[in-house]
This record gives structure tokens, C-alpha cells and sequence, in this order.
């Protein structure tokens, strides 16, 4: 006989089935169990429960966010069954003072660094730039009400979804490895290293490169704020958009600005080859032009473009010295052929003259047969004669006196020319510091190297470069620029000793041989250098400006020519400006055969 379940029976049976299954006797267990045998489809209440909850919270969520933010905090615990931290969520519906957090009366250190948190957090589907834009926009529709915006911002954070716990930063759960949180953070800061890095690129840069076309200019400037608040991969790609028009101006204006470039400078090289053919007898210009030829000639930098600058200025300078005093010259000798002329029309007129008298006088000595008229006739022929021999006397003095000053400044002519042709052979200066130029240079280099060599004694050579130089001209000005390389250079000469020699080696770049010096006295003496400058400024505008420069030092090896020796110390000085600059190196000794140079 087949026996019914009762009521007892099936319970009795549930616990059995509980026990067997080995599930804890929770009143769910024990109720899904029992329809299990009643043979009923077992119905979760609670699930009901709590998606109606669910569904009413959204519904009051019309009226006031949080209880959407509640909402959706609940979905995923009830379809998890998490009943225990559904708790926790309800909970928030109240004032804090019943438990936990309000997000209405916004905590807001708890909130922000929630979002700081959940920002870093990777969500799936939702990329950094989607979060960043869904909060700009929250930031932008809420701002008005702290309240709603806290509740706004919860209620994003919530959209995310769950984060992935083994990439959140800062959290106990990081991988074993421990690199993977390290990783993230990395690459999001490198992210916006690399935004930085261009936004300024394009301020810096590429924005003042389109000064000449500024309605390009002016989009780039409103593409910049543009860029600056994009987010979003709409707004980027917008960007993207605008940029296009602009590349393509940059790249006009830049071979635009390559072609004005070369014609100027074959406008340059025109100009100084027609110069150097139309000055060829003046030695000394002629061979400026070369000079300045010869520079422009390489390619150009700023370096070999203050060369010429300075090759030029020092022309004018000398041409300006003793050209005034040829013209001077050239003037007294015009002036003296002048004279000599008029003296001698002068001359011609008053002989002409005087033979007109003594025609006339002849003719009434014809005619006149009474004595006294003959006496005073005779008289006046007398007198006049003796006028044409005074004026005859006067202009062989004035010529011989004419022709002497004609002499004199022909002669100061030519000494004159041959001075400048022989500054143009000879100058050995730099006319901007009065350092020695090149020219100078080699020949001391001679002469010392020698003077070395003869004696066996240690010769040192310097080599030093200012610190940050274009700043300083960018700053205060090029002829700024050039009055503080005359104050380094009047610094240099008052530490340094009367034999040690100076020159100019280029732009900023300056070479000291010291004679009689090793390697450590070298090292000391600029040393010595730098300490007076930072006691001896330069001053601007009643301002001090603080000039630094870095050095290399390096000791001859006997025999060992400039050549060799230079980039030794160019190479320490290279080491000096990448040790921090304001420094003086010494390049390491060489070797010598027959044991160390004696001072
Ligand atoms: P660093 O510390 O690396 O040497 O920086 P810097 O700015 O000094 O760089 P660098 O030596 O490469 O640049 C030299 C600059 O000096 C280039 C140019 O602007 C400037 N300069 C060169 N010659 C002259 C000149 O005769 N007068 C002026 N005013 N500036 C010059
Ligand atoms: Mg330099
Ligand atoms: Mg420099």
C-alpha cells in the first residue's frame, strides 16, 4: 500500500536529506529540501523580496537619486543571494548616526577617494577616458548641488560595476608577483606623462612656429584648450580632426621658411663675391670678404652666424678707425692740386695782363718823343714788372709749398693703406671681448708649444664654455649676451697671470694656454676664476646676473700637438657640463717616455 507523506513524514525525511547531503538545517535549506519531496517547485521568497525592494528603490529613485545608488549597489548582491551585505547597503539609506555613511549628506573624503580608488580600478568594458567623461559631464550637470553631486558621482562609481580586485592599487590582493598593480599605475602615469609632454610641445613649440600665419595660429591656440579638457574618445577624435588643417600649415610654413632660408644666405654669398671683386685692390677688405665667405660657405648655426657677425664688426670698427683719416688725407691733396691750379690761371691771367701793359707801353714809347712822359712811362713799366716778378715769386713758393703737402699726403696715403692691409694680415683680436681671435691663437699656440718643448716645461691648456649662454640671451638680449662675454673675459685676464694667454675659440667657447703650469696648478687657477665671478657679477640694469661656466683642463704630454691636446680638453669639458655644469675637469695624464715634464 503506497503510503502518503504526511506533513511529519516529509519533515522528518528533509532532515534526513539535509544530513545526508551534509547542508547546515537553514530554514532556505530545509524549505528547498521539502518541496524537493513534497515534489513542488520550491519557491525563493526572498529573491522576490528583493527584487521588489530593488524595483521600488528605483522607482523612489526618481524622486531622489539615493535610493538609486542603493539600487544598483543591491542588483548584483541579490542575484549573488548576498543577503548580508544587502544589509549593509540598506543601511546607507539612513543618516550616518544609525550606522553607516549617507551618500545625500555627502561624505566627501570617503567618496573622492572611493573614486580615486574605482578610477584606477580596471572595470571591464568601461576604459579610463569613459570614466573621465562620464564625470566631467556629472561635474558639469551637477555642480549647483554638493548633495546630488556626491550622489551623482556614487551612482557612476556603482555603474562601473565590480572592479578587478587583482589590479586595484594599493590593495591586499595583489597578484603574487606583486607587479601587476605596479604595472597599472605605471602605465597611467606614463599615460599622462606623455599628454603633458605633448600639450607642452604644442604650446612651446608648435604653437609659436605658426606665428607668421596667424589665423592657423589661432586655431592651434583654441585646439590647445580643446585638447587640454578632451576626455572622451569623441572629444579626441575631434582633435584629431582640427589638427589635420594645422599639420599641414606647419609643414607649409617650415619649407616656406627653408626657402627663405637659402635665398637669403645665397643672397648673402651673391652679395659677398660681388664685394670681394669689386674691393680687390683693397687688400685688407678683400680679405674680410673671404672671411666672411668662408663662414657662410659651411652650413649654418648660430655659432658661425655670430662668427660673421663679429668678423663684421670688428671691419667696421677698424675701417671706421682709419678710413677718416685716409679721407683726410686723399681731401689735403685734392685740396693742394686745388690751389695749384688756381695759382696758375691766376698766374697765366696776370702775365696775360702784363704783357697787354708792355704792348701798350711800347706803343706810346713809339710815339712819344717828351722825356718826362719816357721817365714816367719807364716808371710804370718798372713797377709793374717788379708786380709780375712778386706775383711770379709768390706762386713758385705757394707751388713748391703745394707741392710738398702733395708729397706729405701721398705719402700718409699710402702708409694709411698699407696699416690696413696690414690689420687685415695681422689682427689678431677679437674685436668684441679683446680676448685673441683664432688667428692670435694659433700663433701663440706656436709659440708657447715651443717655448714648452725648448725648456721641458709642463703646458696646460683650458678649455671653457658658459653655462646656459642661450638663456641668458634669450633672457636679457643678444648685446646683453655679448656685454657679459666681455665682463667674463675682463675677469679672466685680471686672475689669470700676465703669461697665461686668452683666446676667443668661438661664439661662448674660450682656450687659456697656460705656460709653465701642471696639470692641478691649471685646475686651481680656474677654479680661482669661477670663485671671482661669483664675487665680481655682472650686472644689468643694476640687477646681478651670475655668469657660470664650465671648463676641461688638460696637460701637454712633450711633443703632443694642439690637435691632439684641444680635444682632450674638450672632452673634459664635456664631462664638466655633464656633471652639473660649473665645474672644471682635468683630462687624464698621458704618459710620458722620459718620465714626468719638470716646471
Ligand atoms: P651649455 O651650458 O650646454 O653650454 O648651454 P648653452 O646655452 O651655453 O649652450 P651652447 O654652448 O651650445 O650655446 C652657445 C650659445 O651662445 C649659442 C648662442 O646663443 C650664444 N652665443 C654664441 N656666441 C655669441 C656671441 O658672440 N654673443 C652672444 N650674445 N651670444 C653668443
Ligand atoms: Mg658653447
Ligand atoms: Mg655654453
Amino acid at each position: 500500500m503506497e503510503q502518503k507523506n504526511t506533513p511529519i513524514e516529509t519533515a522528518r525525511q528533509t532532515l534526513m536529506q539535509l544530513m545526508q547531503r551534509k547542508l547546515p538545517p537553514t530554514p532556505d535549506n530545509f524549505r528547498s529540501v521539502y518541496d524537493e519531496i513534497m515534489g513542488v517547485k520550491s519557491v525563493d521568497k526572498s529573491v522576490e523580496l528583493a527584487k521588489t525592494l530593488e524595483k521600488v528603490l528605483l522607482e523612489a529613485g526618481k524622486q531622489k537619486p539615493k535610493y538609486v545608488v542603493v539600487a544598483q549597489a543591491i542588483a548584483p548582491l541579490i542575484e549573488k543571494a548576498d543577503w548580508s551585505k544587502l544589509e549593509d547597503q540598506l543601511r546607507k539609506l539612513f543618516p550616518s548616526g544609525s550606522g553607516s555613511a549617507d551618500v545625500g549628506e555627502a561624505n566627501w573624503s570617503v567618496l573622492i577617494r572611493s573614486l580615486l580608488k574605482q578610477l584606477e580600478v580596471s572595470h571591464k568594458g568601461v576604459t579610463l577616458s569613459r570614466k573621465k567623461e562620464g564625470l566631467s559631464k556629472v561635474l558639469t550637470n551637477f555642480a549647483s548641488d554638493p548633495d546630488v553631486l556626491a550622489q551623482k558621482i556614487q551612482a557612476l562609481i556603482n555603474s562601473w560595476g565590480t572592479g578587478s580586485a587583482t589590479e586595484t592599487v594599493g590593495t591586499s590582493s595583489l597578484p603574487a608577483d606583486g607587479g601587476g598593480a605596479t604595472q597599472v599605475t605605471a602605465n597611467t602615469l606614463a599615460s599622462v606623462q606623455w599628454r603633458e609632454m605633448l600639450l607642452r610641445t604644442f604650446e612651446l613649440v608648435l604653437i609659436p612656429h605658426l606665428q607668421a600665419v596667424s589665423e592657423h595660429q589661432q586655431k592651434a591656440i583654441s585646439l590647445l584648450t580643446m585638447m587640454r579638457q578632451a576626455n572622451g574618445e569623441q572629444a579626441l577624435a575631434k582633435c584629431a580632426n582640427d589638427f589635420k588643417p594645422i599639420l599641414l600649415a606647419l609643414e607649409m610654413e617650415r619649407d616656406h621658411q627653408a626657402r627663405i632660408h637659402e635665398a637669403l644666405t645665397q643672397l648673402l654669398r651673391l652679395l659677398v663675391t660681388s664685394m670681394g671683386s669689386l674691393v680687390l685692390e683693397d687688400q685688407w677688405l678683400y680679405a674680410q670678404t673671404i672671411v666672411i665667405n668662408d663662414i657662410i660657405s659651411k652650413p649654418l648655426n648660430i655659432n658661425t652666424l655670430y662668427d660673421a657677425e663679429s668678423s663684421l664688426k670688428e671691419l667696421t670698427y677698424k675701417q671706421s678707425q682709419l678710413k677718416p683719416a685716409l679721407t683726410e688725407a686723399k681731401d689735403t691733396l685734392k685740396k693742394m692740386v686745388t690751389t695749384f691750379v688756381d695759382r696758375l690761371v691766376e698766374m697765366t691771367e696776370s702775365t696775360s695782363d702784363y704783357h697787354d701793359k708792355i704792348e701798350g707801353y711800347q706803343q706810346k714809347i713809339a710815339s712819344t718823343e717828351d722825356m718826362g712822359e719816357l721817365n714816367v712811362l719807364l716808371n710804370s713799366i718798372l713797377e709793374d714788372t717788379r708786380a709780375i716778378g712778386l706775383s711770379v715769386q709768390r706762386t713758385r713758393d705757394e707751388f713748391t709749398l703745394s707741392q710738398r703737402h702733395a708729397m706729405d699726403a701721398e705719402k700718409r696715403i699710402q702708409e694709411l693703406t698699407a696699416e690696413l692691409d696690414y690689420i687685415g694680415e695681422v689682427a689678431h683680436q677679437d674685436y668684441l671681448t679683446g680676448a685673441l681671435n683664432r688667428r692670435g691663437m694659433d700663433e701663440a699656440i706656436d709659440r708657447e708649444f715651443n717655448r714648452a718643448d725648448r725648456h721641458n716645461t709642463a703646458l696646460c691648456v683650458a678649455m671653457l664654455d658658459i653655462d646656459h649662454f642661450k638663456k641668458l640671451n634669450d633672457s636679457l638680449g643678444h648685446a646683453t649676451g655679448d656685454q657679459a662675454l666681455t665682463h667674463l673675459v675682463r675677469v679672466l685676464k685680471d686672475v689669470l697671470r700676465p703669461t697665461d694667454v686668452l683666446a676667443r675659440y668661438g661664439g661662448e667657447e674660450f682656450i687659456i694656454i697656460l705656460p709653465a703650469t701642471p696639470q692641478d696648478e691649471a685646475i686651481k687657477a680656474v677654479t680661482r676664476v669661477q670663485r671671482e665671478l661669483t664675487k665680481n657679477f655682472f650686472m644689468h640694469k643694476n640687477e646681478r646676473v651670475l655668469i657660470t661656466f664650465s671648463a676641461g683642463v688638460a696637460q701637454r704630454a712633450t711633443g703632443e700637438s694642439a690637435e691632439h691636446l684641444i680635444p682632450r680638453a674638450d672632452a673634459a669639458l664635456y664631462l664638466a657640463k655633464n656633471s652639473g655644469r660649473n665645474q672644471v675637469i682635468g683630462a687624464e695624464l698621458l704618459p710620458e717616455p722620459d718620465g714626468p715634464a719638470v716646471v
